[in-house]
C-alpha cells in the first residue's frame, strides 16, 4: 500500500527518517511552515526557512525516494510578533507561487490573541486570491471553541471548506469539522495529541470520508511512522481497506491536489535516485559517503505499532 504524511516536519528529522518512511511505504509527504522552537525575530530567517522548505529539504526527500511538498504561512504564535508578522507577510506570496507548494498553511489559532486573528484572516484571504487550499493548525488549548472559531473565520471570508483542512482534531472536534464539509485531519503524535489506536475507532465510527491520517513529527517525541502505524493497525482491526487508502493517501491528495501542485504521477513515474545529483553545488553525501541508487529495504520501526 502507498501512504502520503500529508503533515510533517521533515527539516527537524535525519535522514534515517526518510529511509524508514519509504521503506514503510510512504512515497510522498507535505512539510507545512511552521514554529522552530526558537522564535526568529528577522525575516530573513523566515526567508531562509521557507527557502528551506521548498528547496533543499526538497530535494533531499528525494534522494531518499519521498516526493516532498510543503505550505506557506506565517505561524500563529509568531503572529504575535507584529513587525515580523508585517515583514513576512510581505514575502509570502513569492513563497506561495513557488513549485510543489500545495496550500497556505499551517495558520490558526495558537493563544487565539487579536494578532493571531488578525494574520490568520489576512492568510485566509491570500490563499483566496491564489486559489490555493488551506491548512489550519487548531491549538493545543481550548482546543473546541479555537476549532469552531477557525472554520467561522474560514466561512466569513468565503472559503468553500473543500478548501480547507482542519488538522490536529480529536474525538471531541470531529464531528463538527466533519458535519459542517471540512476536510478534518489527525496527527497521530504521542501522548499530546492522538494515539493510533484511538484514530483507529474514529475510522470504525466515521469512515474514511473527508478524514486524513498524519504524523506532524517534528523536533519533538514524535513518530514518522505515524501514518503506516496507523494504517497496519487498522488493516489488523478489521477497517476495510479502501477506508484506509482514502484516509491515508488518497485524501489527502484531492484535498491538496486542488492546488495543482501535487499529482500522483509524480511518485508513480518520479525521477531516478541518484545521490551524484547536486542541489547548488551540494550532494546529501556527508562526509565523503559512497552514493546509493538503490531503494532501502527493511521496515525500520514497524515492529512497535501502537502509538499512544
Ligand atoms: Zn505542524
Amino acid at each position: 500500500m502507498m501512504f502520503i504524511d500529508p503533515h510533517a516536519h521533515m527539516i527537524s528529522r535525519t535522514t534515517d527518517d526518510y529511509e524508514a518512511m519509504a521503506a514503510a511505504g510512504v512515497v510522498a509527504l507535505i512539510e507545512p511552515a511552521f514554529w522552530l522552537g526558537q522564535p526568529r525575530t528577522y525575516v530573513g530567517s523566515y526567508i531562509d526557512y521557507l527557502s528551506h522548505i521548498v528547496g533543499f529539504e526538497r530535494f533531499r526527500a528525494g534522494q531518499f525516494g519521498i516526493r516532498h511538498y510543503c505550505t506557506i504561512g506565517l505561524n500563529s504564535k509568531e503572529a504575535n510578533n507584529q513587525e515580523l508578522a508585517e515583514g513576512v507577510m510581505e514575502i509570502l506570496p513569492r513563497f506561495a507561487l513557488k513549485e510543489a507548494v500545495v496550500a497556505i498553511g499551517e495558520i490558526g489559532y495558537d493563544e487565539q490573541t487579536e494578532l493571531e486573528d488578525k494574520y490568520f484572516r489576512l492568510q485566509l484571504d491570500l490563499a483566496k486570491e491564489l486559489a490555493l487550499p488551506v491548512m489550519i493548525h487548531t491549538p493545543h488549548r481550548d482546543k473546541k471553541r479555537g476549532t469552531s472559531r477557525s472554520m467561522d473565520v474560514c466561512l466569513e471570508h468565503g472559503l468553500d471548506p473543500a478548501m480547507v483542512v482542519v488538522d490536529h482534531n480529536n474525538e471531541e472536534t470531529v464531528r463538527e469539522v466533519l458535519d459542517r464539509g471540512f476536510w478534518a485531519a489527525f496527527s497521530i503524535y504521542p501522548s499530546t495529541k492522538m494515539g493510533n489506536a484511538r484514530m483507529v475507532e474514529i475510522l470504525r465510527q466515521y469512515g474514511a470520508e473527508r478524514i486524513i491520517v498524519d504524523s506532524a513529527c517534528d523536533w519533538g517525541i514524535s513518530d514518522p511512522l505515524g501514518v503506516p502505524k496507523t494504517a497496519r493497525l487498522a488493516l489488523d482491526s478489521g477497517v476495510p481497506e479502501e477506508h484506509v487508502r482514502l484516509a491515508c493517501y488518497q485524501n489527502a491528495l484531492s484535498a491538496y491536489g486542488q492546488s495543482g501542485q501535487i499529482k500522483e504521477d509524480d511518485w508513480l513515474n518520479p525521477p531516478a535516485i541518484d545521490q551524484r545529483t547536486l542541489y547548488e553545488g551540494n550532494s546529501v553525501l556527508r562526509g565523503g559517503r559512497e552514493a546509493r541508487i538503490e531503494e532501502p529495504g527493511a521496515q525500520r520501526g514497524m515492529d512497535k505499532l501502537i502509538i499512544e
